[in-house]
């Protein structure tokens, strides 16, 4: 564990060091703010994802000095050769990277991922203290300073004019705090598949199987050859959040396009899930409160993603916060500014997303439409849609006559040949 200096008062303490937390570190210090950032696990940590890294997240890593590295210790694996399958099981599989000369997702194991974020913090003069598990904070209206209290007794209580509770979906603070009061809404498994031990040909596939919609499975693979495997449930399908060991399960022993990509050797570890607070929360601020990430519910209801939102918030969070430090304005009334931000670069497209996943729950004949569309028409319309889904792109875009029309055209020819 490091350590953490008790009678400090730093300008920022960050509860959390996943993407969100250790983006709002990195920023913050690089502006000059004194940081320290917890973690109550022992680091390198593992977290269950499926570790699909988007463009905008690559955006971030590299800022920090951390895309490089990966790459130059061959640590991520790009998606080059991939696509989907349909519900009435239209296949699309491609190179699109080829097609337009660059990659849209790369896979990084989050234990390496996050930890190098979390380092790259510190080199800009973030303060951390892993193994640190946060009971309690407090804040001391007469003072003006959080109290950040840890389970352990032994460890010392720190403090700090600002709190970023950046901890995750079930944000065990902002719930305390009565910030965040509704649960996480959908949830994920993810599982590895050991390298050596699958047939898998291809970097990532996304699944639409008819009876997960509105939610998906995906299989990626990572650098060191292992696979990931996701099963995402989402609210609104024939399937409950509960029913996932049993989805999960049954997807990895009877899909077959997946028993064919894992082969009958496959060392499929045992399944780990997570819960997903979907949307963003209405309101992710408070006096000298901001709340980042997972925990504000920055994940897209479409695609179950949030790694590069975390990233995107934990941005705005340092550079909100800097000008609130500058005009000694840390005021509940002033951090609303941290809300509209964050809503205006992201947040309101959650909202088209949560709309897509009621017409996919209702109409699953428009992915199908989607892969036959790709099978038509080539690869460039594999991009557009995975521009759109991976944030690169409005999900307004969906709308636009040039994927409207042609989409609406091939769901309607498809309907009318099943009849
Ligand atoms: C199965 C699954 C698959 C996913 N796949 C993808 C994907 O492929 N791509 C994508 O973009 N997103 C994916 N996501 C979502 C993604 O994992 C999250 O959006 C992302 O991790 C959010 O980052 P965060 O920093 O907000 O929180 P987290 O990464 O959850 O980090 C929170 C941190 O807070 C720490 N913490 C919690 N409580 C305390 C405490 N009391 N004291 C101290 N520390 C504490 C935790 O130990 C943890 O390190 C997936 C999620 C799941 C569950």
């Amino acid at each position: 564990m490091s350590k953490s200096n008790s009678d400090k008062i730093y300008d920022v303490a960050i509860v959390g060091t996943g993407p969100g937390g250790s983006s709002a570190a990195f920023y913050l210090s690089k502006l000059g703010r004194s940081v320290v950032i917890l973690d109550k696990e022992k680091l390198p940590r593992r977290k269950i994802c499926g570790d699909a890294i988007s463009q905008i997240a690559q955006k971030h890593l590299t800022e920090m000095g951390v895309l490089q590295e990966i790459l130059a210790e061959k640590k991520g694996h790009w998606a080059e050769i991939g696509g989907l399958i349909s519900p009435k099981r239209i296949t699309y599989i491609d190179n699109s990277a080829e097609e337009i000369g660059s990659h849209l997702m790369i896979s990084i194991k989050r234990e390496i991922m996050d930890y190098k974020m979390t380092l790259a913090a510190k080199k800009e003069g973030a303060e951390l203290v892993d193994e640190y598990n946060v009971k309690e904070v407090k804040f001391s209206e007469k003072h003006q300073l959080w109290t950040i209290i840890p389970h352990d007794e032994k460890q010392k209580k720190l403090k700090a004019k600002v709190l970023i509770a950046a901890d995750g979906a079930v944000s065990k603070i902002a719930r305390s705090l009565g910030i965040i009061t509704s649960p996480p809404q959908a949830v994920c498994s993810s599982v590895y598949i050991k390298a050596g031990t699958h047939q898998y040909k291809e970097d990532g596939v996304c699944l639409y199987t008819q009876d997960i919609l509105p939610g998906y499975t995906a299989l990626f693979k990572e650098a060191d050859g292992d696979l990931v495997f996701c099963c995402y449930i989402i609210p609104g399908g024939r399937y409950k959040t509960s029913d996932l060991q049993h989805v999960h399960q049954s997807f990895l022993s009877g899909e077959p396009y997946l028993s064919k990509a894992l082969g009958p050797k496959a060392k499929i570890e045992p399944m780990n899930s997570a819960p997903l607070r979907l949307g963003g929360v209405k309101k992710s601020y408070s006096n000298q409160l901001l709340i980042v990430g997972d925990a504000a519910g920055m994940i897209d209801p479409l695609t179950g993603e949030g790694i590069q939102y975390a990233m995107d918030a934990g941005e705005i969070a340092a550079n909100i916060l800097d000008e609130g430090f500058n005009k000694n304005d840390l005021s509940e009334k002033f951090l609303k500014k941290y809300q509209k931000e964050w809503m205006k670069s992201f947040g309101r497209d959650f909202k088209w997303s949560t709309r897509m996943v009621k017409v996919i729950a209702k109409k699953p004949i428009f992915i199908d439409a989607f892969a036959q569309l790709c099978n038509d028409r080539g690869p460039s319309y594999m991009i557009m849609w995975a521009k759109i889904m991976t944030g690169s792109q409005s999900k307004l875009s969906f709308f636009k006559p040039k994927l409207a029309l042609p989409l609406l055209l091939t769901a309607i020819k498809l309907s009318l040949k099943k009849k």
